[in-house]
């Protein structure tokens, strides 16, 4: 099997030190096992996407050398290739309208809070042999939902968590197309993951929770997802989420400090990944060293004298 891994970022902020892990890893195991890299672009926020957080993801990955084979892909670009599937979807009888509205749906959730249930969407309008549909009131325009199966549950085996299961019981029918026709985040991701022929899924923990959804989506459309690795948070030096908010900085604001970029790289490397006790290498031996079997299962923490005395080793 040959490699393809993917970095993915939503040009919503600046990226910091912590995003940039997420391209790091993806691109060193697709340069060490002779695999494809993809970069691709998930720009569908449109109110919070903007070009200058584009401008520094390229940028940052050019200064610290994660050249891409395929992409940039911008998400944005393939809106029609989308529409089609989600057609071919409808067609096949795997989605479903659903008429419920915004006010309906929080009744729906206040109700089962008040019963001390878990708010999810009660499968009103999701077809089934024999069963009554609603009346479809006028001028509503329907959202598309995914009939996630009932029952059973997914498993994958992750590269950073082990084994990981989610219920299907826990899962609600997802929402895939919003009412004007745009598709919606978790499947864009499953329908470029196929048409990119990505191998293995290397992203950020924050995603282990899309992941089940995703999973059950790619089975629906006769595909095995690839393998997952789910990393572990970068953590602030106050042991905070790193963020833009909390003053993470832009990643090019180290270049533009004077960092080296291999320095950066291996700095990056040890917060998520080892090998042996080993604390300085050179960009040719990560390459040599690095697999998905010694990635952490703990947060990084981000430290400044660290990567200051990292930089002055290289
Ligand atoms: N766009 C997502 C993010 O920036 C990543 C999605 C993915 O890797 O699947 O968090």
């Amino acid at each position: 099997m040959t490699v393809r891994t993917r970095f993915a970022p939503s040009p919503t902020g600046f990226i910091h030190l912590g995003n940039i892990r997420s391209a790091l890893y993806p691109w060193a195991f697709a340069r060490a096992t002779g695999g494809t890299f993809i970069l691709r672009i998930e720009d569908t926020d449109l109110e919070r996407s903007t070009q200058a957080a584009v401008d520094v993801i390229i940028e940052g990955m050019k200064w610290l050398g994660l050249d891409h084979d395929e992409g940039p892909f911008y998400q944005m670009q393939r809106m029609d290739r989308y529409k089609t599937v989600l057609a071919e979807m409808q067609a096949q009888g795997l989605v479903y309208p659903c008429y419920m509205s915004v006010t309906e749906l929080d009744a729906l959730r206040e109700r089962q809070m008040a019963n001390k249930e878990k708010p999810r969407y009660d499968g009103t309008w999701r077809p089934e042999p024999g069963k009554t549909l609603p009346a479809i009131p006028e001028g509503v325009k329907p959202v598309l939902r995914f009939k996630n199966p009932q029952g059973g549950s997914v498993v994958w085996e992750d590269k950073c968590k082990g084994r990981v299961e989610f219920s299907n019981d826990e899962l609600d029918d997802l929402v895939i197309a919003r009412p004007d026709g745009t598709p919606t985040y978790n499947f864009c991701v499953v329908v470029d993951d196929i048409d990119m022929a990505i191998t293995h899924v290397i992203r950020g923990d924050d995603h282990v929770n899309n992941t089940p959804r995703q999973i059950n989506i790619f089975r629906a459309l006769g595909k095995e997802p690839p393998v997952y690795a789910h990393l572990p948070t970068v953590l602030n030096e106050q042991g905070e989420k790193m963020s833009k908010r909390n003053g993470a900085k832009p990643v090019t604001q180290y270049r533009d400090e004077g960092y080296l970029p291999d320095a950066m790289v291996n700095y990056l490397a040890r917060l998520g990944w080892s090998h042996g006790d080993d604390e300085i290498f050179s960009r040719a031996q990560f390459l040599q060293w690095f697999n998905l079997d010694h990635l952490g299962t703990s947060a990084g923490r981000f430290d400044d004298a660290k990567l200051r005395w990292v930089n002055a080793q290289h």
